[in-house]
């Protein structure tokens, strides 16, 4: 059984920089993750991507973001639980919690922090029926470094801002060989700043683009070899390729944490805004996986969640103890 003040579940950025408010409160944070690793959506969508929202960083690749959370939670020295999902919670007669994983690790706690984000994610792929027998060789469902696809022949299907962004970034940053980006519709659900780049890119010969068309079929023998692609009005055509990648987003599932009696709200847990506690005392929920009226799924807010949740976790945690605010700059981070 591992023991510490906070369990947390989910080791994204939110999870991640809650462990170090955690610790400026002397509290001690294990973390479980379903991923091998730590950074969420950082690290297992768009490492790579430059993020702008980060306040203090006008540029930050999310990668590097998760670099820098995990260095600034070291001191505090985490528990990382890797690879498994939490897919039981019970109260102890204590008052306590025990989370276990999908593998039986049991991990006990006062508090639990859910920061799940979307929940165990999983690709949204497109309905060819061959194409589990190309995954991981010649198709992805997402892009961890855009090198792997150096001087390739590479075709994105999808319409919204992944699908978008990768295919300026492959094409303008002269990575891939060849960009094609097929689209089923004539209009686009991204930013239109990124469409116009598209456009523009198109006219230049850098993105060949193809609208009103569906990948419906993918070719090979040992590997990925052409797609077959199917347009409204002009019919079938195959395309040689090294790899196809469908950027057709997650499927938001919470998976487990759905049957744990917590209040949950179009997909998400319902909190209070006053400490992001759930209906259920002792569990809290922040970041992406929770929902308020006005919520923003962005990692600021989930920063600002984690820091409120973690003070109401204090009380709880002590309450013979009063927390007084304590400015960094003064008194420095005294790690454990
Ligand atoms: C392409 C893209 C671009 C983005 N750009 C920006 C941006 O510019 N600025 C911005 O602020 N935000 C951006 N976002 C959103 C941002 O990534 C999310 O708001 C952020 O990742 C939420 O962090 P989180 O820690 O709450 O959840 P997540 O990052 O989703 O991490 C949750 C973790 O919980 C784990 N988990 C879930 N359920 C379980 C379980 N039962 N057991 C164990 N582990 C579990 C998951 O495996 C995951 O690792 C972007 C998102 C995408 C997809």
């Amino acid at each position: 059984m591992i023991k510490t003040d906070i369990i947390i579940i989910g080791a994204g950025p939110v999870g991640l920089f809650t462990v170090f408010e955690a610790g400026l409160l002397k509290l001690k944070c294990h973390l479980i993750d379903s991923l091998p690793h730590a950074g969420g959506q950082c690290s297992e969508i768009y490492p790579k991507k430059p993020i702008y929202d980060i306040p203090g960083f006008p540029s930050v690749l999310a990668g590097e973001l998760i670099d820098n959370l995990l260095k600034q939670a070291a001191p505090f020295k985490p528990g990382f639980t890797l690879g498994e999902a939490a897919v039981n919670i019970d109260k102890t007669d204590d008052d306590d919690f025990v989370v276990t994983t999908i593998k039986g690790t049991k991990h006990k706690a006062p508090v639990v922090m859910i920061a799940g984000g979307l929940g165990v994610f999983e690709p949204r792929k497109p309905p060819i029926s061959n194409i589990a027998n190309f995954e991981d060789n010649g198709v992805d469902y997402i892009i961890r470094d855009p090198e792997v696809y150096r001087g390739k022949r590479c075709v994105i299907a999808g319409g919204g801002d992944s699908a978008l962004d990768w295919a300026i970034f492959l094409a303008d940053k002269n990575i891939a060989k060849e960009v094609t980006l097929v689209h089923r519709s004539s209009s686009f659900r991204g930013h239109l700043d990124s469409v116009q780049q598209v456009i523009n890119l198109a006219e230049k010969g850098k993105i060949n683009l193809l609208t009103e068309a569906q990948v419906v079929g993918l070719n090979g023998n040992e590997k990925l070899e052409s797609v077959t692609i199917k347009h409204k009005t002009s019919g079938e055509k195959e395309l040689e390729l090294d790899n196809f990648i469908p950027l057709f987003g997650l499927k938001p599932a919470l998976g487990p944490i759905a049957n744990w009696g917590l209040e949950i709200e179009k997909n998400a847990i319902k909190v209070d805004t006053l400490d992001y506690s759930t209906n259920i005392p002792g569990i809290y929920a922040i970041g992406d996986v929770n929902t308020y009226t006005n919520k923003l799924k962005l990692i600021l807010c989930g920063f600002h969640e984690g820091t409120l949740a973690v003070q109401s976790a204090f009380s709880r945690i002590h309450p013979e103890k009063k927390n007084i605010l304590k400015y960094t700059t003064v008194n420095g981070v005294q790690g454990f």
